[in-house]
């Protein structure tokens, strides 16, 4: 076989046709387009209005097995896959994937625009700034996170009367409230218009906030692996006034925000959930909102090109829809539900999404069903489960592995013992995907070390376990018409209708809900709740907010609490350390022991390879 060339040789090699051509292909209008140069733009949500009829395609989630640090190949099967189902038989499809952080492209990971012949194109864009809704996430958040500190700054250097001059300014000889105002006093049950009637008392209550400095849940972003921010202390210059205050930074991929924009429908929706998020409470234990602190619509503002999905291709020029990218780990992991519904109406009846839930099945895809899902009211068709043979046999016990060194030779000659032993997180993913009653089709992700006899291995098992199809899939190294196999387990698998369910009840108290999760599809025994998760859970419930679903924040590299724990775990407890709430995003998050929510850079970080040539303006290193 001929060695497979770098990812970015290979990207480079491929001129990408332009974004209008592509966009006329899959039959978007102009006024549907908003172009960023000639390889990529943004799609308007008024297509939707033009397709509200348009039956939708069949929705296949790609998911995997319990990753390693060095992933799995995922993304790469996802875009090998649409390669194959576009390119080789001629379906309509389109794939959905979400925009990659530059934490893990400077750090330890490399870049996520899948790998050897199935790739986006320009990947350099895909893994850098692509249109900037990254950036827009960041200055949104922090714009709220500013505003949380000066708001208690204000209020407490200020009394009642300043306070209200400063908030309901004279104007034009005339005191008026803003209408998000307006929603505050609605809030407070104040029924009235004019600023001049409030009354002593009510002033009070409209301008404090009286915000508990200890409740508050939001942190300021920054999209770098910047271990140094985890914790830090704010407000030390002279014109603070000692109001200081212990916090942190979480990467932007974490935001509260990356999640809303993420399970958003429309634009008015984004606007309602942005106001809604709650930042802390006050010191009546009512929950704040960005509204409250009159900088919802502002959000939206920032948020307002963010919100349209963007157009790219694959190195054999099948559309992909880029859009979101929150953290599967510390958030919910899954690109948006717009561009899923953008792309199910493009594609018609007989098209094909393809999108991808991070991590493994009992991270991204768990999440996928209860959260996206549920907000969506798409049924996924089918599941493809990604296994390689190195990851299943770390499952079986094999030694460390850590991206950047080489492999130990147990992963690259044939061993079937330690194979079959790991061949047990495979079958616990795929009773996982069972649970929720969607078929599923193993893919072998093929690397050049893999022999037949364990590739028969694996397929025997995953079938005997469960699986409509387990196939081999060689799309890495020979693109699209490697995966036509794979592509044609998937229409089989699609041709059933999928007996959908979710796998908790919203109205089920938060503790069972968690216990639920923990107990099915991580094989915990039960769950433990610290002293601090208990009394959230108290909170929570008290505030209105138990109906909502639950998004786990675990390691990946384990189906239980504890990264070592390879294969399927048996006999642990599960530890609730804390639980949050996103209320604007729509779901309560309960940490699951020591979740860092932003990573550090390692010894050599990826960014080592990674330069410019002045001249020809080339990139080079990106992987
Ligand atoms: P995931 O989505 O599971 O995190 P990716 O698709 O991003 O994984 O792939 C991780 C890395 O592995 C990429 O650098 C990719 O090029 C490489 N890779 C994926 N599949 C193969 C394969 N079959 N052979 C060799 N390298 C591969």
């Amino acid at each position: 076989e001929a060695p497979v060339p770098s990812d970015l040789e290979i990207a480079k090699k491929q001129i990408p046709k332009d974004i209008q051509q592509l966009a006329r292909e899959i039959h978007l209008h102009n006024n549907e387009l908003e172009l960023y140069g000639t390889k990529k733009a943004k799609i308007k949500l008024n297509v939707l209005e033009r397709l509200r009829n348009a039956p939708n395609g069949k929705y296949v989630v790609v998911s995997g097995i319990t990753p390693t640090p060095l992933g799995e190949g995922k993304s790469t099967t996802a875009i090998g896959l649409c390669q194959a189902l576009g390119a080789h038989l001629k379906k309509n499809v389109i794939g959905c994937l979400r925009q990659p952080s530059q934490g893990p492209t400077f750090g330890i990971k490399g870049g996520a625009a899948g790998g050897g012949y199935s790739q986006v194109i320009p990947m350099e864009e895909f893994n850098l700034h692509l249109t900037g809704d990254i950036h827009a996430i960041t200055a949104a958040n922090n714009l709220l996170a500013a505003q949380i500190d000066a708001r208690m700054f204000h209020e407490n250097t200020q009394n009642d009367q300043q306070l209200f001059n400063r908030l309901v300014p004279t104007i034009d000889s005339k005191r008026k409230f803003s209408p998000i105002q307006q929603k505050r006093l609605n809030k407070l049950k104040i029924n009235k218009t004019d600023p001049m009637t409030l009354t002593t008392d009510e002033i009070t209550a409209f301008v404090r906030l009286n915000i508990d400095p200890s409740t508050i849940t939001w942190q300021r972003v920054v999209d770098t692996n910047d271990r140094f921010l985890r914790k830090i202390t704010i407000g030390q210059a002279a014109t603070e006034k000692n109001f200081t205050r212990e916090t942190n930074f979480d990467i932007t991929v974490a935001s509260e925000i990356m999640a809303v924009l993420a399970l958003t429908s429309s634009l008015g929706d984004l606007r309602e959930r942005l106001g809604k998020m709650v930042v802390a409470s006050s010191r009546d234990g009512v929950p704040i909102t960005a509204d409250d602190l009159g900088v919802g619509g502002a959000l939206a503002v920032l948020m307002r090109d963010a919100i349209k999905p963007t157009l790219m291709q694959t190195l054999e020029g099948t559309p992909i829809l880029v859009h979101a990218g929150p953290f599967a780990n510390i958030a919910h992991g899954n690109s948006s539900i717009l561009a899923d519904q953008i792309g199910l109406k493009l594609v018609g009846a007989d098209g094909y999404i393809v999108t991808e839930a991070g991590f493994g099945f009992d991270i991204g895809c768990e999440k996928f069903m209860d959260i996206k899902c549920r907000y969506s009211g798409l049924i996924p068709n089918c599941v493809v489960l990604v296994a390689t043979m190195r990851a299943l046999k770390v499952h079986g016990g094999g030694p460390k592995v850590e991206a950047g060194t080489p492999l130990p030779p147990e992963y690259t000659q044939e061993n079937l013992p330690l194979l079959e032993r790991g061949t047990q997180n495979l079958v616990k993913q795929i009773q996982n995907a069972q649970y929720f009653g969607v078929n599923v089709v193993v893919a072998i992700n093929r690397f050049k070390t893999d022999t037949q006899a364990e590739i028969d291995l694996v397929k025997r098992i995953a079938i005997e376990n469960g699986a409509t199809d387990a196939v081999m899939a060689d799309h890495w190294a020979k693109g699209g018409s490697g995966a036509t196999d794979l592509a044609r387990a998937v229409e089989k698998a699609c041709l059933q209708k999928p007996d959908f369910k979710f796998l908790y009840d919203l109205q089920l108290p938060i503790e069972e809900k968690i216990r639920i999760i923990a107990q099915k599809i991580y094989g915990a025994d039960d769950i433990k709740l610290s002293e601090m998760a208990e009394k959230r859970i108290q909170l929570f419930t008290q505030q209105g907010f138990n109906d909502l679903p639950i998004c786990m924040a675990k390691t990946h590299l384990s189906l239980s609490h504890d990264p070592s724990l390879k294969g399927c775990p048996k006999n642990f407890i599960l530890p609730i350390r804390d639980i949050r709430a996103s209320i604007g995003a729509g779901f309560l998050y309960p940490l699951v022991g020591e979740m860092s929510t932003i990573p550090g850079l390692p010894t050599r970080p990826c960014f080592y390879d990674i330069d410019i040539d002045p001249i020809t303006e080339e990139i080079y290193g990106l992987f």
